[in-house]
């Protein structure tokens, strides 16, 4: 008889960890966004989700 071999698969748990991305708020809209590959470059400067929320932001004061 073949004894021993524990064919129970425990390793480690396998958390989903997709590239961890960094958010921001979106000052317009108050909705959190993540990181894009287009803002690579202006991320810091980056504070709307969308370019509509930008248009729209700076279009109000008026
Ligand atoms: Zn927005």
């Amino acid at each position: 008889m073949w004894a021993g071999s524990c064919p129970v698969g425990r390793g480690p748990r396998m958390t989903h960890t997709k590239s961890h991305l960094p958010h921001k708020l979106c000052a317009s809209c108050g909705r959190s966004f993540a990181w894009r590959r287009k803002w690579a470059r202006v991320w810091d400067e980056v504070r709307y989700c969308s370019e509509r929320c930008r248009r729209d932001r700076s279009r109000a004061g008026k």
